[in-house]
């Protein structure tokens, strides 16, 4: 008996808790307080080399590294493709491109599938998302267990999408939401396209970069089909296109942080968790090319990763390998969602960033089905898988032209000198992983049939056709 009263004594004090919670749930009618508030924001086309906190020597994100100095940030988070339409719909469904099969343009995510939006609603949150670019449309799946999804932004003509400035609009929408929902517990999703070529950014970023000295006419307008960029070219023009993605970057930093400064005069701020990534990069002849979507080096698919939540600790840098996969965890352990129907490879970032589960060894994937070996000369497109494991990293383009390269990434970091033949042990063993992550895919892909074909309207066709996504 003496063993049972302090039991019962628990038990009849756990009751009692548990009740009150309860009834306060029940008599407010609002969510536990003790959740965050979740806004996830994916910035199109940053390469987080181009972000100050991650060693780029320019000034370009002050609000971002502020961010990333309240919370923490992963050196080392990898998209797992390097364009927009597969990256966003592994972003929702922490999913890896061969599993949920939207790598088409012609492809949607099917209502079947489970998105993180739908795990928060389950419990108990309000949702909204802004797209703001063709390849964020509703049509392809995103507006799932969102109480409203807003492509407005996406409703325009190519000219429109690539010539206006959006960013300030998009905050202004997600600034709209959050106030439709105060008092309740919110998680909302932001994209933001500004940084995403043509680059061209209001003053006075257009200047803020720039050589005031630089007296050339480099054409800014319809990226995809300038062809002077490319090797050989001016040096000072080079710079100059470097200076107005940089601008675009600021920009879209200054906008960032009149959304954080609105959400800290609404009392939101401490209480919201805010990730802010990448769908992938771009490349500025890096490897010769330009744009994205045709290589899986670090310029398209290295994303900066920067995490602030209530619980995060303060200014912590993260080495552990990270990914786009893993977002559906971290936000779906913010809900305290009791159990989520998840399969998949993502783990929750928290857990990671408090110093638990770091596995230097975890493999990181990526896909493209837009290889392309040289877009400015000779257009091939084919398919190219990637994997980053223990810091080598492994690209295989599988249709021809063949091209296997292997690369240290601490010691090699511009994918410069490839180590194929001096590390065969390594390449088999990249190789099997590869085989293995394939099989499982494609049997996980075959059961959950997460894709379904959509029908391009005109206009998207045009839009896709100009931003040199489709022939
Ligand atoms: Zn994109």
């Amino acid at each position: 008996l003496k063993k049972i009263v302090p039991i019962l004594a628990i038990l009849l004090a756990l009751t009692i808790v548990g009740g009150a919670a309860f009834w306060l749930h029940q008599s407010t009618g609002r969510p536990p307080t003790d959740r965050p508030n979740v806004l996830l924001i994916s910035i199109d086309t940053l390469r987080a080399d181009h972000v100050h906190s991650y060693g780029y020597p320019i000034e370009t994100t002050p609000r971002l590294d502020q961010l990333a100095a309240e919370g923490a940030r992963f050196t080392r988070a990898l998209s797992n493709s390097p364009w927009t339409l597969p990256a966003h719909v592994t972003m929702l469904t922490g999913q890896e491109v061969g599993v949920h099969n939207v790598r088409y343009s012609k492809n949607a995510l099917a209502d079947s599938a489970l998105t993180i939006t739908e795990v928060m609603k389950e419990q108990g949150y309000a949702t909204f998302g802004v797209g703001s670019a063709p390849y964020l449309k509703a049509r392809y799946g995103y507006a799932q267990g969102f109480d409203s999804y807003d492509d407005d932004l996406a409703q325009v003509s190519y000219k429109a999408s690539h010539e206006s400035v959006t960013a300030g609009k998009a905050v202004n929408k997600t600034l709209r939401a959050i106030k439709q929902r105060r008092g309740e517990n919110w998680f909302g999703f932001l994209h933001i396209w500004d940084v995403h070529y043509d680059y061209i950014p209001p003053a006075p970023y257009d200047k803020k970069f720039a050589d005031p000295d630089y007296d050339g006419n480099f054409r800014m307008l319809k990226w995809e089909k300038n062809k002077k960029f490319r090797v050989g070219m001016d040096p000072d023009d080079f710079a100059f296109v470097i200076s107005q993605y940089d601008g675009e970057i600021a920009w879209v930093d200054s906008q960032l942080g009149r959304l954080f400064d609105r959400l800290k005069e609404m009392g939101l701020y401490e209480n919201t968790a805010i990730i802010v990534t990448a769908d992938h990069g771009e490349e500025f002849l890096d490897h010769g090319q330009k744009g994205h979507g045709h290589s899986l080096f670090d310029e398209l698919v290295r994303v900066p990763m920067i995490i602030k939540a209530p619980n995060v600790p303060v200014g912590r840098v993260v080495d552990c390998p990270a990914g786009l996969v893993d977002l559906f965890m971290t936000i779906a352990g913010w809900s305290k969602a009791p159990h989520v129907a998840y399969k998949g490879p993502g783990k929750d970032l928290t857990a990671m960033i408090a110093g638990d589960a770091c596995n230097t060894d975890r493999p990181l994937f990526a896909e493209t089905k837009m290889s392309n070996i040289d877009k400015l000369n000779a257009y091939k497109r084919g398919y190219e898988m990637m994997v980053e494991i223990d810091g080598y990293k492994y690209h295989n383009r599988v249709t021809k032209p063949l091209r296997e390269l292997l690369f240290n990434i601490h010691e090699d970091p511009l994918e410069q000198k490839s180590l194929l033949d001096q590390e065969p042990k390594r390449r088999e063993d990249m190789q099997e992983a590869m085989r293995r992550h394939s099989q499982i895919n494609d049997k996980m892909r075959r059961s959950k049939r997460m894709s379904n074909r959509t029908k391009l309207d005109k206009k998207t066709r045009h839009q896709l056709k100009e931003l040199g996504y489709i022939q």
